[in-house]
């Protein structure tokens, strides 16, 4: 891992990237790790994670552009080989207000046979 990559010890999705917490991995490499939501919303439904800790968009920077641009760059590719064969939905939920749960960023790919109901 790399050196500049900050983990935090109790972070639910640090520890499932770390592996110390079991799930249905979709694709890691040095820097994401995506994996499928425990509860899904659709027939489709995995999250795509940063290795380092990123809270959410609300508190990140331009700096933190290459990693975002390849959270999402991956997501078609990780899409389709999970059988989203006409398109899907991507949702980042931010902050309070944004009814995030889990506070270390996460892409929702979710999708499916069938056109999704719209909200989540
Ligand atoms: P959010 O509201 O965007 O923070 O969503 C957090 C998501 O994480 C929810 O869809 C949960 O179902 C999902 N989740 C929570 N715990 C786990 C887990 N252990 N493994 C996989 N997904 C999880
Ligand atoms: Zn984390």
């Amino acid at each position: 891992m790399d050196q500049a990559m900050h983990q935090e010890k109790d972070c639910l999705f640090c520890r499932i990237a770390r592996g110390e917490i079991p799930c249905k991995k979709v694709f890691e490499d040095e820097e994401i790790f995506a994996f499928h939501d425990i509860n899904p919303a659709a027939p489709v439904h995995f999250l795509i994670v940063p290795k380092t800790h990123l809270v959410n968009l609300y508190d990140a920077d331009l700096d933190q552009a290459p990693l975002l641009g390849k959270l999402f760059g991956v997501a078609g590719r990780l899409a389709r080989e999970q059988g989203c064969d006409d398109g899907f939905r991507a949702v980042v939920n931010n902050g309070r207000v944004g009814r995030q749960e889990v506070y270390h960023l996460h892409i929702h790919v979710m999708g499916g046979p069938q056109p999704l109901r719209s909200g989540r």
